[in-house]
């Protein structure tokens, strides 16, 4: 391609409400161009990359064996009504009626449509699995699309869906899934971390995120420096840790008895710090929650009994609405993600006031472990563990908790001694420094981005759908489902987010939109004809070149060949003349070769730089 052939337009300036580098870059090379809020365009360079990262999506999945499909964006309301999410998604979803008043949706995911499609030719087991794909546009109607691409309205994803007959069927599926992306993440040369839902406390449901290490991150991520452990913070667990003491030492047993401390306002922990001259690791804090739809069995627990249970046309009897008792140390937090999952509940949310004093006898502040009659009790990993067989690894010692009246604190509390919860469980939020529940390794922490996500839905849309096949013995049975996305553009993003320096974009062979730029100091003369060959030599070889013939002057050329990023650059000028000089984005040296050899080494380099990446 000839610069003069295409639209190549440069700013010196991004943007100002580009604030982060891909934003401001993809401005500045003028790849995109804004249509309005969330709404980015891709100029021809732009598209060329965006095509490159979808053509290594699309070669990885074909490879895997997934089917590509092209289901329309545009998609009926109904087949949304049928799946239950017309009313959840209402509020992302961009619809609109039609001239005959039926309702369309502007797709911004496509478990229905495909649904619906897979259910219409199933028929028998030896159709199943089967995993298909699309890479095509959706539109969210995002609250505050932000970062250009990373967060737009309009988006380009990869969705795939698989169907399978069986569990065991489906985890194949996941893990054909879970390999592709990790190849084509690589040959983009994008360094990711695999981010998995299912890390201690939140049991076995199958869900990967595939993140980007990035400062503008949405995503929080605890990271063991040892072993591969990595979570989002909503989600991470952590190994039980002792306890210390206010001189950095292991916490002793109480051998006093609970004595009642008058402490008039002293609600909070840092007050509490202040008034008994100890750090918060020595306080036990309570927290009483309220919650909902958990299917734990409370009946035996102190209060249980005082809980509507819901037990009939239900497949598990389940409390519409209960209350817990949540003791931790002083200096944490709970993680109300990781309780609600404890809980094997829908949500839990802080108690009332009033519900606090009608649970515990205090107001919030003065709660405390010892004595609670009225509400069942769950002890923090921080505070104690239970060893499964009625006795506790206590982890806290001789502490000091509310008393259970309004103003008065408790001091000498040995967990225990003095109280015994009705289950112990990691419920708290996770923060650097903290130990990786796997290895013990001392967490560190990273802001991320998801770039893609895998997922075992089960038979969540095939039951609502009601989707079927026959199985061996000729019995209708419901196939179950896994679902597994990539954001195109976002990953594009995140290439130029990673690879990138003060001068502009640096691309990898595998995304760049041409890999090779020629630049002739002046497109004339002996330049023109030497640019001219090799321009052919190149193109013969197969190399994606453009050749910068546009009458600027050098400084202009230059400086947009590194703002745009091209990964080879040859620079044909007259005093150089027979040799060109080459040299490559990410280094810093350029090289004289003889301008015979130089498109043969060219080729040689772009080959082998894609070879790398496609290891
Ligand atoms: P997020 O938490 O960032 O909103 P999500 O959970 O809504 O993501 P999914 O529904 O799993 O995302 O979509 C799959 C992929 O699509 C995401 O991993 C992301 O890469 C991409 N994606 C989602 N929303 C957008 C958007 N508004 N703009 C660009 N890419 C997006
Ligand atoms: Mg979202």
């Amino acid at each position: 391609m000839k610069a003069t052939k295409t639209i190549i337009s440069t700013l010196r300036d991004a943007p100002n409400d580009a604030v982060i580098s891909s934003h401001q870059l993809m401005m500045r090379t003028g790849m995109l161009r804004k249509l309005g809020n969330g709404l980015y365009s891709y100029m021809p360079l732009g598209l060329r990359s965006l095509r490159k990262v979808e053509n290594i999506i699309r070669e990885e999945l074909d490879a895997a064996g997934l089917l590509e499909m092209k289901p329309t964006v545009v998609v009926p309301g109904d087949i949304w009504r049928e799946s239950g999410r017309w009313d959840k998604m209402s509020g992302e979803m961009l619809t609109a009626q039609n001239r005959a008043g039926q309702d369309m949706v502007v797709s911004p995911t496509a478990e229905e449509a495909f649904t619906v499609l897979i259910r219409e030719g199933l028929s028998s087991y030896k159709q199943l699995p089967v995993i298909v794909y699309q890479i095509n546009t959706k539109y969210r109607d995002e609250i505050r699309p932000r970062y250009g691409v990373m967060r737009g309205r309009e988006f380009t994803m990869m969705d795939a869906y698989s169907f399978d007959a069986d569990q065991k069927s489906l985890d194949e599926s996941y893990e054909k899934c879970a390999a592709a992306y990790r190849r084509i993440f690589k040959r983009m040369g994008l360094s990711t971390i695999s981010v998995k839902a299912d890390t201690g406390a939140m049991g076995g449901s199958g869900s990967e995120e595939f993140m980007v290490e990035s400062e503008v991150g949405d995503d929080t991520l605890i990271l063991c420096p040892n072993c591969s452990y990595a979570a989002n913070v909503e989600k991470a667990a952590c190994r039980p840790d002792e306890a210390l003491d206010k001189d950095g030492k292991p916490q002793v047993p109480a051998t006093e008895q609970i004595s009642k401390v008058d402490c008039p306002g002293v609600e909070t922990i840092a007050a509490m710090e202040t008034f008994f001259k100890m750090p918060a690791t020595q306080f036990i804090k309570v927290l009483i929650y309220k919650v909902y739809n958990s299917t734990l069995d409370f009946t035996d627990a102190p209060g249980g009994k005082s809980f509507r249970r819901e037990e009939e046309n239900t497949a598990a009897p389940y409390y519409p609405e209960s209350f817990i008792a949540v003791a931790i140390r002083g200096d944490l937090d709970v993680n109300e993600t990781k309780l609600a999952a404890v809980l094997k509940a829908s949500g839990v949310e802080l108690a009332e006031q009033e519900d606090v004093i009608k649970y515990s006898g205090a107001p919030h502040g003065f709660v405390g472990p010892v004595g609670l009659t009225k509400v069942p009790l769950l002890a923090d990993e921080s505070v104690m563990v239970s060893r499964g067989d009625g006795t506790f690894d206590v982890k806290l010692h001789d502490t000091v908790t509310g008393g259970g009246t309004k103003d008065i604190d408790n001091m000498h509390v040995e967990p225990g001694r003095d109280f015994v919860p009705f289950m112990t469980a990691d419920v708290r939020v996770v923060k650097p420094g903290d130990k990786c529940p796997d290895c013990g390794g001392t967490f560190y922490m990273k802001k991320g981005n998801e770039l893609g996500h895998i997922f075992k839905l089960g038979d969540k849309y095939t039951k609502s759908m009601n989707v079927t096949y026959l199985d061996v013995n000729g019995k209708p049975v419901t196939p179950i489902m896994g679902c597994y996305g990539i954001g195109v553009d976002r990953t594009l993003a995140s290439i130029i987010e990673e690879h990138h320096d003060e001068k502009g974009i640096i691309w990898t062979m595998s995304t760049a939109p041409y890999q090779v730029v020629i630049v002739p100091v002046k497109y004339d003369g002996t330049m023109k004809e030497a640019a001219d060959k090799l321009y052919d030599e190149l193109t013969k070889e197969g190399i994606e070149v453009l050749l910068d013939d546009r009458n600027e002057r050098p400084g202009v050329k230059f400086n947009d060949a590194d703002l745009i990023g091209f990964p080879i650059r040859i620079v044909v000028g007259e005093k150089n003349l027979p040799n060109v000089e080459i040299k490559l984005r990410k280094e810093a040296d350029a090289r004289l070769v003889p301008l015979a050899d130089a498109a043969k080494e060219t080729a040689a380099v772009v080959r082998a730089e894609l070879a790398e990446l496609s290891k």
